[in-house]
């Protein structure tokens, strides 16, 4: 069903009133507020059960409303948004005063993209203010890729669900820092290195060690983006009720055997609902098949190491 002008509108005016608004990207869904509401903003950490620790990425409609909320543009911004936006890159630079602190976890910088579904760009421009929103899912669960996900996750917590059917991309954003020299990819995504390397040329990594280490960049927690039910990548023992998600190879061991794309973008794409389908409490074990090692393959595996921690 595709969302009407009517409920864009009252979206809108929920963003302007200082409401909480989850609305489809391409990505998966977001939980948006008016990003220059520190009081908005403050609900979104409630709503997700999220540490104020955890920096927010900053929606926007054009390179124009980025601009406004930094205090430099450098050229390979300027580059990369001609390339990659509207789309899933989100780009780290340095911020503008009139963003609140609580957006950003008081970091000096902001992640800011311009999403290319059309849902988030009318909500956007009907709005006429950024939107900070992390996906719309309590703190460390799997991000909703529907807008029944939102409504089972979050439910009443939310003043409106825009429902733009199911996301295409299905996995979060690529996150870039151009707030150091070279820029630091943060967290990988189907915005490839190797696409953004075509653009800017060399880039840097934040290896697995930086994320828990002393330098780590905020938000970027170890276990995130998990199921319920228990996740390993690789095949099942037998004697547990194990399901087993392949491409290339059933298991013998698994209880049951589902088959997942070939292709990277559409393995992307249903990997969120798949697991969201299987966790219902039914599976003791939901393990996963090794994934390719390309570039194109790097936000997925990312993601499924995440979602495999252990827990404390
Ligand atoms: P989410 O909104 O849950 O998809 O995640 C946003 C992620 O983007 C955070 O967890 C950070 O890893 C990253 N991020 C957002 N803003 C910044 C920033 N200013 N500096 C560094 N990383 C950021
Ligand atoms: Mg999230």
């Amino acid at each position: 069903m595709p969302v009407t002008d009517d409920e864009l509108r009252r979206a809108a005016e929920l963003l302007r009133a200082g409401g909480l608004v989850a609305f489809p990207t391409e990505t998966v869904y977001g939980l948006g507020a008016n990003a220059l509401d520190s009081r908005a903003v403050e609900r979104i950490y409630k709503a997700k059960g999220r540490p104020a620790s955890s920096p927010l990425i900053v929606h926007v409609d054009s390179v124009e409303m980025a601009r406004s909320l930094t205090t430099e543009w450098p050229s390979e911004a300027g580059a990369l948004a001609e390339r990659f936006w509207p789309g899933p890159l989100t780009l780290v630079i340095a911020k503008a005063a009139i963003l609140p602190g609580i957006v950003t976890a008081n970091l000096e910088t902001v992640g800011l993209r311009v999403p290319s579904h059309p849902v988030a760009l009318a909500l956007i421009r009907a709005a006429g203010v950024p939107v900070a929103a992390p996906s719309a899912n309590p703190f460390t669960g799997l991000s909703p890729t529907t807008a029944a996900h939102v409504r089972e996750n979050l439910g009443d917590r939310v003043d409106i669900v825009l429902d733009g059917g199911p996301t295409t991309v299905g996995i979060e954003s690529t996150v870039l820092s151009l707030a150091t020299q070279p820029a630091t990819l943060l967290r990988p995504g189907m915005v490839s290195r190797e696409a953004i390397e075509e653009v800017i040329g060399r880039i840097a990594a934040a290896g697995p060690a930086s994320v828990e280490g002393p330098h780590a960049s905020p938000g970027m927690h170890q276990q995130h983006y998990r199921p319920r039910t228990p996740v390993i990548i690789g095949e099942p023992s037998p004697g547990h009720r194990s399901v087993y998600l392949y491409r290339e190879h059933p298991s013998m061991a698994a209880t049951e055997n589902v088959l997942m794309p070939r292709d990277a973008r559409a393995y992307a794409a249903s990997l969120y609902s798949t697991l969201h389908g299987l966790d219902t409490g039914a599976w003791e074990l939901i393990a996963v098949e090794e994934l390719p090692s390309e570039s194109e393959w790097a936000g997925i595996s990312d993601r499924l190491r995440r979602a495999a921690q252990h827990r404390p």
